[in-house]
């Protein structure tokens, strides 16, 4: 698996270094066991399922957590963190930077975007997994131009067509391909791959399933299109078997979260 070990140098509780509190050196190693404890599950999910633990990336969802965590984590040999959100995102990104930590993470966006946020977190994100319309993605596009990169994004596919607060984004099913169409043809983007949340009533297995032959369909058309991002802490282990390439992992590392709204 991706965690991968720590960098040279990058361990021992120096790094961080000064924090009290939950900062401290109590902090590094829970989330050290943590970590330890998620990589055997999920090599446990991948010799189940046949896959090679290399080809399958945890993306630290840090989201509600300090910037304090995020170096713990660098330090302890994460490499990818998800952020929901674009003003804590890249709040917590220049406090990781200015502290001289974390040059070597990607950080990704999993979360609902606004398209008058859109330009910002085209300038930091290493992967945006939650392009769920045209007009987002154009937004997107744009602000990388405007960055000089090329942004990878990933079509957020609606698993439980749930409406109002208790949506999560994500396109129609049924829609995703002209979406990913759309996407693959905007200057500054570069289509990635899908990414969805398992519905909260349904199994996740079958969820997942479905949504493993919607990329498939989805990859005929654009080989390029081979990321799944799938899983959480919950069902990282049907995610694993449906071949998610990245899932997204937060309270089974960080432990519990307060609500985000
Ligand atoms: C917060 C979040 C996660 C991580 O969820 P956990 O239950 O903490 O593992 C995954 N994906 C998205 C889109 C999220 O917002």
């Amino acid at each position: 698996m991706s965690v991968g070990p720590p960098a040279p140098g990058a361990g021992g509780r120096d790094a961080v270094g000064g924090h009290e509190g939950s900062g401290g050196p109590g902090r590094r190693a829970d989330l050290a066991a943590a970590l330890d404890d998620l990589r055997r599950r999920v090599g446990g999910a991948c010799s189940a399922a046949g896959r090679d633990p290399a080809a399958v990336r945890v993306v630290v969802t840090t989201k509600t957590f300090p910037a304090t965590d995020v170096l713990h984590l660098a330090a302890l040999g994460v490499r990818d963190v998800g952020e929901a959100r674009e003003q804590e995102a890249r709040a917590k990104r220049e406090e990781v930077l200015a502290a001289g930590g974390g040059e070597e993470l990607r950080w990704h966006f999993l979360g609902r975007l606004q398209r008058n946020k859109a330009g910002a977190v085209s300038a930091w994100a290493h992967l945006v997994h939650s392009v769920d319309s045209a007009r987002l993605a154009d937004a997107l596009g744009r602000g990388a131009e405007r960055a000089g990169r090329e942004l990878p994004v990933l079509v957020q596919v609606d698993l439980d067509g749930e409406e109002g607060d208790a949506a999560r984004g994500g396109a129609p099913a049924g829609a995703v391909p002209a979406l990913a169409d759309h996407v693959a043809g905007v200057p500054g983007l570069r289509l990635a791959g899908l990414m969805a949340v398992a519905p909260r009533e349904a199994d996740p297995a079958a969820a997942f399933a479905a949504l493993a032959a919607l990329a498939a369909r989805v990859r005929a058309d654009h080989p390029g299109a081979d990321v799944l991002s799938a899983g959480m802490s919950e069902d990282l282990e049907e995610a694993v078997a449906a071949g998610a390439t990245h899932l997204r992992v937060g309270r089974a590392i960080l432990g519990g979260r307060p609500p985000l709204r």
